[in-house]
């Protein structure tokens, strides 16, 4: 099992997961190594997303979650990041014409 689960918040999504039982070794491989063994075991985890949204909103750094690897869930990140600030652009943009034509 991903070893960082046993610090999860009391979600009890980790009671599902796919990789108890796996050696967690799979999940946190030497720089360079395969995934693709850690990224199978996640492919059919009935709790994929609340381990990929667990570690996006904890920062985790190392490791497989949710199926994804630290490069994959930094592109996710970003991507939030750049709709976020867009969606307050927008929103202030609204705002301002608004009170332009107030
Ligand atoms: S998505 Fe992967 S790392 Fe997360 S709980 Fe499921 S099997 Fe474990």
């Amino acid at each position: 099992m991903n070893d960082n689960l046993d610090n999860a918040d009391a979600t009890g999504w980790q009671d599902f997961a796919n990789c108890l039982g796996v050696d967690p070794d799979l999940f946190f491989p030497e720089r360079g190594a395969s995934t693709r063994e850690a990224k199978e075991v996640c492919k059919g985890c009935v709790v994929r997303e609340d381990c990929l949204e667990y570690a996006l909103s904890n920062g985790e750094k190392f490791g497989i979650w949710g199926g994804l690897s630290e490069r994959e869930r930094r592109r996710i990140r970003r991507q939030r990041a750049l709709a976020r600030r867009t969606a307050l652009e927008a929103e202030a943009a609204t705002e301002s014409a608004g009170s332009a034509s107030a």
